[in-house]
């Protein structure tokens, strides 16, 4: 079979360039770091951008839910249409892009979710977390094996409701200053955008 359409989701809001206001409560640095509050919405959006430059010269066409380039912060119900629209066009691989927040600042590591109960998304779960371990050697993945698979499970809707395979990604927690710089960085971005491709390839080799 083919390549799949890559859906990245970048989450929440950006910032609305014309007043400069971050459009999505909460989803944000404590305080300023290095000068400057972290948005997760309007860094997700750059995520977005530097992943879909990676996967489309590796050949995948990408497509987005929210364009990075519009701030607005448009409901899960309507990401959840576009994703099973593109999907029912063309099977897909859906990626929702986040950052963690707590009220913890120390709370440090990287979480990829999928939906409850074993399907193929566990198992492009786990190639993910072999390419950002081994890309990464020195972040902690907080993993749990409860069905057997290293990824946490959850009911989240851009997964339960989605029809085609997805791995939700909590990249780094953006309540912790010490990763909102990694998070801010070019290299974590185009190292991550290159774990996601090693993954995906990986993924459509054990389907063939
Ligand atoms: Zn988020």
């Amino acid at each position: 079979m083919g390549k799949h359409r890559i859906i990245l989701d970048p989450g929440h809001g950006g910032v609305n360039p014309s007043t400069g206001q971050y459009v999505t409560p909460g989803k944000r640095s404590f305080h300023p770091v290095d000068g400057a509050v972290y948005y997760e919405g309007e860094i997700m959006r750059a995520y977005a951008c530097t992943w879909a430059n990676i996967l489309r010269n590796a050949g995948y066409e990408v497509v987005f839910t929210v364009e990075p380039t519009d701030y607005t912060d448009v409901s899960l119900n309507e990401r959840i249409r576009k994703v099973n629209t593109f999907h029912a066009q063309k099977k897909s691989i859906l990626v929702p892009i986040h950052s963690n927040g707590v009220r913890n600042p120390t709370a440090h590591g990287h979480e990829v979710f999928t939906s409850p109960g074993v399907t193929n998304s566990d198992q492009l779960a786990t190639f993910w977390i072999e390419e950002f371990e081994a890309m990464f050697p020195n972040i902690h993945v907080r993993k749990d094996f409860s069905d057997g698979y290293p990824d946490k499970e959850a009911n989240f809707m851009m997964l339960t409701l989605s029809n085609c395979v997805a791995i939700y990604l909590e990249l780094l927690f953006h309540t912790n200053d010490a990763e909102v710089r990694i998070l801010r960085s070019q290299e974590f971005k185009e190292k991550t955008g290159q774990a996601l491709l090693r993954a995906i390839i990986k993924y459509e080799q054990w389907l063939n």
